[in-house]
């Protein structure tokens, strides 16, 4: 902590458009509202802060967490007093390039780039507006519903390399995406922002099929209580939620973590459910479906290490 005490006072002085929050329990930073207390949770107002903090962190030999929107990801329950968490929640800029991209900032919303694609009559993000993550997230996880991706709007990200410091523009052919994989999954880089490219559409067209596909995400998904979003990837060939439920495992609880009764591939906190309880029953649920499917699933929800 003797690290992050110094480290803090130097931001105070230094860094006025960065916001901290000292021993900031994650559980009000992440959806599925579980995980202990982090010794920094920094908040860059902007691109140009988020920089300027990136190169005192790396001064000082500090590497950075990053959190976007919080909706993929727990922390531990006991919390990390040396993990610096930097979360890009206030970076939300967007505009329409020139030439007719999108260009969005990393903590921005999918469902305000969803809604901004709509102001300007643009098709192909409309199954993206009900994902409840921010584009920094989207594009590490490669984030899609409905038989849309990211990765088949994206044209590029930039980010920052975190060893040298350098920016990037990678086109997204060099983004090694793939089924929620993407090559930022490897770590090293922050996603600063990324370009998409939609096609002139019908407004009210657009505004219908999302309108449609965000009631299909209300009559199947559990939104009415915390969760993480999908609890583990498509196995291939399989569909995990059928698999789950094949097994009788809906409902089955662990303190306060249960299987959705609703959609047995959600895992939600029905009160007080602890990232301890969350990570027995994914391996729980991921034990019983091995020995009775002989298929073992990943979780899609990113476990952070104390
Ligand atoms: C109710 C619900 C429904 C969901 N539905 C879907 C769905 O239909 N499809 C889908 O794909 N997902 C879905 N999700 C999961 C989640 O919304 C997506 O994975 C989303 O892309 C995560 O974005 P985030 O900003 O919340 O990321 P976070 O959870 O904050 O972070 C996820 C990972 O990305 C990293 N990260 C975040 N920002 C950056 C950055 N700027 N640079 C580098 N790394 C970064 C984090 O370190 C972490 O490893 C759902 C979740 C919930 C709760």
């Amino acid at each position: 902590m003797d690290k992050n005490t110094t480290i803090i006072n130097t931001i105070k002085q230094t860094l006025p458009s960065v916001t901290l929050l000292e021993n900031e329990p994650m559980k009000n930073h992440c959806s599925f509202r579980s995980g202990g207390p982090v010794g920094v949770l920094a908040l860059p107002a902007d691109e140009a802060s988020l920089l300027s903090l990136c190169a005192l962190l790396k001064e000082n030999g500090i590497t950075p967490y990053l959190l976007g929107n919080g909706t993929n990801v727990v922390f531990p329950d006991e919390g990390a007093e040396n993990l610096f968490v930097l979360c890009t929640g206030a970076m939300q800029s967007v505009r329409l390039l020139p030439g007719g991209e999108i260009s969005a900032s990393a903590g921005l919303p999918l469902s305000r780039l969803a809604a901004f694609a709509l102001e300007h009559s643009l098709t192909g993000l409309e199954f993206a507006s009900g994902i409840p993550g921010s584009v920094g997230g989207g594009v590490l996880m490669n984030a899609g519903a409905y038989g849309g991706e990211l990765k088949d709007v994206i044209t590029s990200v930039r980010c920052l390399d975190l060893a040298d410091g350098t920016i990037h523009t990678l086109p997204a052919s060099a983004c090694a995406f793939g089924y929620r994989q993407s090559r930022f999954q490897n770590g090293g880089n922050i996603i600063l922002s990324a370009n998409v490219l939609l096609a002139p559409g019908e407004k009210e067209q657009i505004a219908a099929r999302m309108k449609e596909l965000n009631q299909r995400r209300r009559d199947k998904q559990p939104l009415d209580l915390p969760s993480a979003g999908s609890a583990f990837r498509r196995p291939e060939g399989y569909f995990a939620a059928a698999l789950i439920e094949e097994c009788g495992l809906k409902g089955t609880s662990v303190g306060g973590a249960q299987v959705s009764e609703k959609h047995a591939g959600f895992i939600v906190n029905t009160g007080n459910a602890t990232t301890e309880d969350l990570r027995r029953l994914l391996t729980l649920v991921h034990d019983e479906v091995l020995r009775q499917k002989q298929v073992s699933l990943q979780p899609e929800i990113i476990l952070v290490r104390p």
